[in-house]
């Protein structure tokens, strides 16, 4: 497995990669990597003849400095566990080399970046938008890997990837959840333990709106969800909204004809989780 931290290097591995005519799996990470991320790994490794992980705290995607500040970091314990993989090429860059000079790019992502997420955290999208911008034109990946956890991501860079004309295919991947439920992420280390004790009733809370699809509105659906996290002292919930899989326009009646996904962001103590689940 070889590590490399600047894009000259990582460029010109990819580039020799792609020279012998291999293909590129790609997985984009911030690091603290947990058994979520590694389901990506895995499917990457599956599916192309190379792999490279990329592991990138990135700055201009954080709209909130505390956040940036806390977001956990841990580079040799995550190179240590990709050594169990087949993973080929580790790109772990310093802030400088992504971003010699401030960065200007600007990306036109709406309607996405004005609902959920986007309205919540101003400024996230574009920042996602330019580190995959930059990482996609250092790898060149032919596939790259999210997870669906991020779910208003995966459309966004489906529409970054778009309006590039980039040839990379986009393989959204499956939510991996603890055995309680609760959806794997790097800010679940963040959580006291009471607070990791409330956390699963997020995931708990969306089957069971699920389960009561036939006997409430959409409207009155989204009232239950919050109103039931918001129990708990602890727990804020920042948005649940119902949101066709496409394009992500709410969905206002269980009769119409698309696939309806329910995406929530609670605030629990200081750390945000998001967790989503499909409607029928
Ligand atoms: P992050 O390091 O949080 O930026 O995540 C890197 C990638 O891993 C993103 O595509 C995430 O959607 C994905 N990911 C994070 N948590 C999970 C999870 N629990 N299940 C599946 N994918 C995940």
């Amino acid at each position: 497995m070889e590590i490399l931290t600047t894009r000259d290097k990582a460029a010109a591995y990819a580039g020799s990669v792609l020279k012998e005519g291999y293909t590129i799996g790609f997985v984009p990470t911030m690091g603290a990597l947990h058994r979520g991320h590694l389901s990506l790994v895995e499917c990457a490794c599956r599916e192309n003849d190379r792999v490279v992980v990329s592991i990138f705290v990135n700055p201009t995607q954080f709209n909130n400095p505390a956040d940036l500040e806390t977001y956990p970091r841990d580079k040799e314990q995550d190179l240590k566990i990709l050594e169990d993989f087949p993973v080929d090429m580790v790109f772990i860059p310093p802030v400088e080399e992504v971003y010699p000079k401030e960065d200007t790019r600007s990306f036109d992502l709406s309607p996405l970046d004005r609902i959920m997420e986007g309205k919540h955290r101003p400024g996230h999208f574009n920042g996602v938008a330019q580190v995959v911008s930059k990482l996609f034109e250092i790898i060149r990946p032919t596939r790259a890997y999210f997870g669906k956890k991020d779910f208003q991501q995966v459309a966004v860079i489906r529409k970054l990837t778009r309006e590039l004309g980039m040839e990379v295919e986009i393989i959204p991947c499956p939510i991996i959840r603890e055995p309680d439920g609760l959806a794997m992420s790097s800010r679940n280390r963040l959580l006291s333990e009471k607070e990791r004790n409330i956390a699963p009733e997020i995931a708990q809370t969306l089957r069971k709106a699920r389960e009561k699809q036939d006997e409430l509105s959409p409207t009155a659906l989204k009232k239950w969800v919050t109103d039931t996290l918001n129990q708990h002292p602890e727990m804020q919930v920042e948005y649940f909204e119902i949101v066709d899989d496409q394009n992500l326009n709410p969905v206002e009646s269980w009769d119409e004809q698309v696939n309806k996904v329910g995406c929530v962001a609670v605030q629990l103590g200081a750390v945000r989780l998001i967790d989503n689940i499909y409607f029928h």
